[in-house]
């Protein structure tokens, strides 16, 4: 955090932390105290993606407890779409009806953990995609083991209002080109920057952003 620091009292930079799930459990011990120390390093923005209806509520906490740092994003992760998938949806819905958001995330598709799910994988992706495309909001996406169904989404849904993140990128230069052909940036988080292959895209790409959550 110490080179944040650095930057931000040497400039005006905003530091943006764009993904990070502060309202999780992990951190009921030392939350207030976490975030201080970020917003006093210079991390002032903190953009939280959504999981499933469990966290909505402790999202709002967050972001009454820190108006002017919190921005949330609404959605629901793909490792989080089981049977009720179609109930879960509907509540994202409505909370986008309702109020306004930042992004639309996390969402995507993952095949690392569970493969019996990716008909309803792919519906859950389609459907928030073209509720980003409505609301005119940025996706965060979220890729494990399934760029090919996630590009072949992206090729079909593709459009110039259609853009965002491609969170915790770990795909080779070409797919890295391919998600920046769909207006996607690509987020580069600590656990991943250590591959040779991601050091690469780094060094050959100019669209990506930092991260520090890997889930
Ligand atoms: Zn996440």
């Amino acid at each position: 955090i110490l080179p944040f620091k650095f930057l931000a009292l040497k400039s005006n930079l905003i530091i943006t932390d764009t993904h990070t799930h502060l309202y999780s459990e992990e951190f009921d011990q030392d939350r207030n105290e976490m975030i201080q120390r970020s917003i006093d390093a210079g991390v002032t923005r903190f953009f939280i993606p959504a999981i499933d209806s469990s966290c909505t509520e402790a999202m709002y906490d967050l972001e009454k407890n820190y108006p002017d740092h919190v921005f949330l994003m609404m959605g629901l992760h793909p490792t989080y779409v089981k049977d009720n998938y179609l109930e879960e949806l509907e509540h994202v819905e409505n909370e986008l009806a309702k109020r306004k958001f930042y992004a639309i995330g996390e969402i995507g598709i993952d095949l690392y953990w569970d493969k019996t799910h990716l008909p309803q994988q792919q519906i859950a992706f389609r459907t928030q995609i073209q509720w980003a495309k409505k609301y005119k909001l940025p996706i965060v996406i979220h890729c494990r083991e399934a760029f090919d169904e996630i590009f072949e989404i992206l090729e079909e849904e593709k459009s110039p209002e259609l853009f965002g993140i491609f969170h915790c990128f770990s795909g080779t230069y070409e797919q890295a080109l391919r998600a920046i052909s769909y207006n996607m940036k690509l987020g580069i988080g600590g656990v991943n920057s250590f591959a040779k292959h991601i050091l690469f895209v780094i060094f050959n790409v100019t669209l990506f952003i930092m991260e520090c959550s890997k889930c």
